[in-house]
């Protein structure tokens, strides 16, 4: 969300009393921005490809909050879950078993049976997960669609971490280990039930060149697997989700419009009506939409450099402590009223509440001097960050409001509330302390 945008509901937060003393830290959601990125995300593919099925199923890992998946339903996209935790969350929200995708590398066989009970579509891993499907698939009809995932196993974008097409991924098979490939069009030919292919190269730091080149891979193999089988055994081609964003500025790029005309242009038979096709975007209809805001606790210099402390930490922007060169995050000041804060830049760091060293959102970061009892926005924390609580030092999970803009100025819907210390003791085995004792 572009900053100045967000001026208004960090007023509003301090005027509504949302960010008190006793509650230093919550986060936002522009509920209006989420739908905004639903709909542009629909647009870019409808444009290129009129005739084509879609399903646009969010990434609920980037998300994970039942109200946020309620309101992308409502916005026309689906649930790609990838955990019984996420399943469980998708259902919660109304999500129709035909809206959700289940992928994960470690599906159990329970989880595989649930997903066959429920109909909800899936994409096997790798091999051993076909053979153990073959047992399950027979006593349920009709069968959800199943697919599977392949790995076209074409490099690495720039977080390693995120790069699911490295030639040694953990994720799909490997298709050009040897004699993968046969086996995957074999496996396709001896089961008739299974129509998808599934690839997903990466996330943040994939280039869009590597991402369609994956998503051509795909389409390639299975116009082989449907020339084999002499039909259109292959029906549904998933082509994942990863679209990076551009935490740097308030610039939006690149976007799903620019992706979907890559593709049709490198990929020219994928839109042509044969292929109803699943997309998987996470990070990329949600960060912008996200802000966390957290109150300047104390103030101080350390060795010179003055130190903002507050209560977002590791345990909201996790990745961003642990690797700040990978997930810089940019910080926006207020003062204790919510203004803007104005003033030349300071080098500083502003640090969060957590027992380590490195627990800093930024270090020596150019802002207006921070004082005690300032607000400090961490932007575009809408994917992975608030929503992926991490809980270093039992901090516990901050409350969470959607806010959108009336006439009559900013409202705000709560999303989550923030988790109380009794819910924290009792998640810690707080029901039974002598268990150990006894
Ligand atoms: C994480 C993930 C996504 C979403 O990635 P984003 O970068 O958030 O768009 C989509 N598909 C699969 C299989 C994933 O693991």
């Amino acid at each position: 969300m572009p900053s100045s945008r967000l001026d208004p509901a960090v007023r509003a937060a301090v005027d509504q009393g949302l960010l008190t003393a006793d509650e230093p830290v919550v986060a936002l959601l522009d509920t209006d921005g989420v739908r905004a990125s639903a709909a542009a995300l629909r647009a870019a593919f409808a444009a290129v490809a009129p005739d084509v099925r879609f399903l646009h199923a969010f990434a609920v890992k980037a998300c994970p909050l039942v109200p946020v998946l309620r309101l992308l339903h409502d916005a026309g996209l689906g649930a790609e879950v990838a955990s019984p935790g996420e399943l469980a969350l998708a259902r919660a929200a109304g999500i129709p078993a035909s809206r959700t995708v289940l992928d994960s590398p470690a599906k159990t066989a329970g989880e595989l049976r649930e997903a066959l009970d429920l109909g909800i579509a899936l994409n096997a891993d790798n091999l051993q997960e076909l053979t153990r499907l073959d047992a399950l698939v027979t006593g349920v009809a009709p069968a959800p669609p199943i697919g599977l995932r392949v790995n076209p196993q074409l490099g690495a974008g720039s977080i390693g971490a995120l790069s699911t097409a490295v030639p040694t991924s953990k994720f799909g098979v490997a298709l050009r280990d040897p004699g993968a490939r046969e086996e995957v069009v074999r496996a396709f030919l001896d089961r008739p039930w299974l129509t998808r292919l599934h690839v997903h190269s990466g996330s943040q730091g994939v280039p869009l060149g590597l991402m369609a080149e994956g998503v051509a891979e795909l389409y390639v193999l299975a116009e082989e697997i449907n020339a084999k089988a002499g039909r259109t055994q292959v029906d549904t081609l998933d082509i994942g989700g990863g679209l990076p964003v551009n935490f740097a500025s308030d610039e939006d790029t690149p976007t799903h419009t620019e992706y979907a005309r890559l593709l049709a242009e490198r990929v020219p038979g994928l839109f042509g009506g044969r292929y109803a096709l699943v997309t998987e975007y996470g990070r990329s209809l949600l960060a912008r939409h996200g802000t966390v805001l957290t109150r300047v606790e104390y103030a101080k210099t350390s060795g010179g450099r003055p130190v903002a402390v507050t209560h977002a930490g590791v345990q909201l922007a996790t990745r961003t402590v642990y690797a700040p060169e990978t997930y810089p995050l940019r910080l926006a000041a207020y003062d204790a009223g919510g203004r803007p804060r104005t003033g030349p830049d300071v080098v500083q760091d502003v640090a969060g509440p957590a027992c380590f060293a490195g627990d800093l959102l930024a270090a020596a970061r150019p802002l207006p001097r921070l004082a005690q009892g300032d607000v400090v926005a961490v932007l575009d924390t809408g994917a992975y960050c608030f929503s992926s609580h991490y809980g270093y030092n039992s901090l516990p999970r901050p409350a969470v409001h959607g806010f959108t803009r009336t006439a009559e100025g900013i409202r705000f819907a709560p999303v989550r509330r923030a988790q109380t210390l009794a819910e924290l003791v009792a998640e810690s085995g707080g029901a039974d302390p002598d268990a150990l004792v006894r």
